[in-house]
């Protein structure tokens, strides 16, 4: 597999650039002080050691630009059907406090936004990393207009678990066919229960690879795009827009991880051309 340049896949896209979010406008969904606190530079040891990240310019920059990435991969979704962003699904920030990775949370940040400015009814937040979405789920516990659902793997991070709309646990090392008869199980679940949002948020991550350093699932390539194929086509077979988001995807070759990245654009190119 090469690169979606390489390959020539990224010459089907249309690509957009997004504008930096303030603090104001973060502030939907996250405490003043703890946006003030990441502007300035000024998180304490503490907070850093629970962020699992060094604190650098680069990151603050990034932790600014990525959610409003996601609010407009949104927006250019509810005008076109589908867009996938390259960062975001940073779901483990919570309203307070950044947490495993996660300054702010991109997930919960769109949705709330559409849904206050009524550009949206109703969203769904469909969460694959194999990480829980807890910090969206606590987050977004109170919207009645936003559906949140996580399907992760039992045995990992985070270790006190929130409390999403729908939770669907699958036990480690689960490979791609258990795992695709789970996720065929849960949209139908989803279809019955909560049918046609007006928008999908797909955290596509991709540590549930069996080669990812943190995730325990053993999903192959081809399994994570038959899982991005097939979350993205049950939601457009609806008529509903997608907006894809990358999510987590850990391991010493970068290259590696990003190639299993770049399968959402390719599952999304698939079903936009089918
Ligand atoms: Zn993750």
């Amino acid at each position: 597999m090469k690169t979606l340049k390489e390959d020539g896949v990224l010459d089907s896209f249309t690509q957009y650039q997004a504008e930096t979010a303030s603090v104001k406008d973060l502030s939907i969904v996250h405490c003043p002080n703890y946006i003030n606190s990441v502007n300035e530079g000024v998180l304490s040891a503490n907070a850093l050691r629970t962020l699992g990240l060094e604190w650098s310019d680069a990151l603050r920059n990034r932790s600014f630009l990525a959610p409003a990435g996601t609010l407009a991969t949104a927006h250019l979704a509810l005008a076109n059907g589908l867009a996938c962003h390259a960062a975001g699904g940073t779901h483990h920030a919570h309203y307070d406090y950044g947490a495993g990775y996660c300054v702010f949370n991109d997930l919960a940040y769109a949705a709330r936004r559409l849904v206050r400015e009524g550009i949206v009814e109703q969203v769904l937040i469909i969460d694959c990393d194999v990480h829980q979405g807890d910090g969206t789920a606590r987050i977004l516990a109170c919207d009645d207009q936003i559906f949140t659902c996580s399907l992760h793997c039992r045995s990992n991070y985070p270790a006190r678990r929130a409390e999403s709309d729908l939770d669907v646990e699958i036990d480690r090392g689960t490979g791609d066919e258990g795992y695709l008869a789970t996720l065929e199980e849960t949209l139908s679940v989803l279809t019955k229960r909560y049918l046609k949002p007006d928008l999908v948020l797909y955290d596509a991550g991709v540590d549930v690879h069996i080669n990812d350093g943190l995730g325990q699932l053993s999903l192959t390539n081809s399994g994570i795009r038959a899982r991005d194929e097939m979350v993205i086509r049950h939601f457009r077979q609806q008529d509903c827009a997608v907006a894809t988001v990358i999510g987590g995807g850990y391991g010493d070759d970068i290259n590696e991880v990003a190639l299993r990245h770049s399968l959402v654009f390719r599952a999304a190119l698939s079903v936009a051309t089918e």
